[in-house]
């Protein structure tokens, strides 16, 4: 752990990490994770946590620009209000996510690399699986389990209509066309 607590500010100069969205998001899946502990005054973080930090730094000016709006399906808990997109959009779980499945759609298997080329290798999205219905106040996301990589394409038939298609669905989609 690091000595100190350690504030947005702190964690911000340190890593480099200029978004403080990020940050929190960061620090939510850390704490939950043991890797960082919460303090009255900020984060108590270990070398770990630092480590995860900074290797996401690399990837922070890849974050998703334009992923699919869930933001009117709310979790309401005595303490907070989670969209499922911040399951999606969490850099941490969605690092999990993709070392286990790879960044290549599971519907469709587009892959932005062979497609684009070096500078999009590793781009995708991130899908939650799970309905908001089976989720409790109380539920912590689990990147293999419960995310899965997805092109903008295959996610947005997913989510098209307020809906949350099943992958078994949208890969039926695909195949019929109509
Ligand atoms: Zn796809
Ligand atoms: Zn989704």
């Amino acid at each position: 752990m690091s000595t100190d607590p350690q504030t947005l500010e702190e964690i911000s100069a340190r890593t480099g990490i200029a978004n403080r969205e990020r940050i929190r998001q960061h620090m939510r899946w850390l704490v939950e994770h043991g890797f960082a502990s919460r303090t009255s005054t900020g984060w108590m973080l270990t070398e770990d946590a630092f480590a995860r930090l900074h290797s996401d730094k690399q990837e922070a000016d890849f974050s998703l620009p334009d992923e699919v709006d869930e933001s009117t399906h709310l979790i309401e808990g005595a303490t907070r209000r989670i969209t499922v997109n911040a399951y999606e959009r969490n850099p941490e779980a969605r690092r999990e996510c993709i070392r286990r499945h790879g960044t290549t759609c599971c519907i469709c298997g587009f892959d932005f690399g062979k497609t684009y080329g070096k500078s999009a290798e590793g781009y995708i999205h991130v899908h939650h699986l799970r309905p908001l219905s089976e989720i409790g106040v109380k539920y912590v996301v689990d990147p293999v389990q419960d995310l899965r990589p997805v092109c903008p394409n295959c996610h947005a038939v997913i989510h098209l209509d307020g809906e949350c298609r099943t992958i078994e669905e949208v890969k039926h989609l695909l195949r019929r066309g109509d």
